[in-house]
């Protein structure tokens, strides 16, 4: 393809996604999204564009979650917390976001959901991701099997759904996992995950997932996101998902997948058909 020709279809993909927004089923409209998410991230005026980052992520996420409600039945009901007694990383845009959301939250000091959550992000704080991961210890934000902070909560959990309950009652109870998950959830989130990582990197920023506990512990200190974005290694202390050998395989096909679109939303050339095996 010429150099015009790519420009005319990129012109396309971004005046879809701006009628329409992303569609797992049309993924080169998640091009509309990296530049989207890379304007936001390059605007060193705004000292709180990694949190607006993902705030932004979130919308476009929601927005497209909306239009697939109903495509694939889940077994997850409101109370129904089993999920949420493991590891759960989470990227910089979307600590910062969440800690916003605990900030405001900690501003009623009739409220004990401080005390709360530092007891309890204080049981889990220095375990290793496997410890994290089988242990069976609530998320700090996990409250009467009810997420706290549902709104802000994490993409991975946004993504997260299961078609049957007694798998999930089986990963809980026997560490056995069999959970079925939905095609959609799973496109949805390795798109828009993918979206992000490709902003970031452009951007020249730390595309690292943290434990999500230590991450907002760390987030909560004063200026966080501030001394974040002068480049000091703040979350350096916390668990990185690269470090679990167990997350090697599909690393390299989704590493793949944020080049396409790094490439892609600046209409440089891209592999043919670089979407297989993504696509629902
Ligand atoms: S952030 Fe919310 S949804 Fe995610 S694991 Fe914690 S309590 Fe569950």
């Amino acid at each position: 393809m010429s150099r015009d020709q790519r420009r005319l279809t990129l012109k396309g993909y971004l005046k879809e996604y701006e009628r329409g927004g992303f569609s797992p089923d049309r993924p080169p409209t998640l091009f509309g999204l990296v530049r989207e998410l890379v304007d936001i991230l390059e605007d060193s005026k705004n000292p709180k564009r990694m949190g607006d980052a993902g705030a932004h992520l979130y919308k476009v996420y929601d927005t497209c979650a909306k239009k697939y409600a109903g495509r694939e039945a889940v077994a997850c009901k409101k109370g129904c917390g089993y999920c949420c007694h493991t590891l759960v990383t989470i990227t910089a845009p979307e600590i910062f976001v969440l800690a916003r959301a605990v900030q405001e939250r900690w501003k009623h000091p009739e409220d004990s959901f401080k005390a709360d959550f530092e007891k309890a992000e204080a049981g889990t704080r220095g375990l290793t991701l496997l410890q994290r991961q089988t242990g069976r210890l609530a998320c700090p934000l996990l409250s009467e099997s009810s997420c706290s902070f549902y709104m802000p909560r994490p993409l991975t959990c946004r993504g997260y759904a299961s078609t049957s309950l007694p798998a999930c009652l089986d990963l809980y109870n026997h560490a056995v996992n069999n959970v079925p998950h939905p095609l959609i959830n799973q496109a949805m989130r390795s798109f828009i995950f993918a979206g992000l990582h490709a902003a970031l990197g452009l951007t020249g920023f730390d595309t690292r997932e943290f434990e999500l506990g230590h991450a907002l512990h760390v987030a909560l200190q004063p200026r966080a996101e501030a001394r974040w974005l002068a480049g000091e290694a703040i979350f350096d202390g916390v668990a990185q998902a690269e470090q679990a050998p167990e997350r090697a395989q599909g690393r390299q096909d989704f590493q793949f997948l944020v080049q396409v679109l790094k490439d892609g939303a600046y209409g440089k050339d891209v592999p043919a058909n670089p979407w297989f095996g993504w696509t629902s």
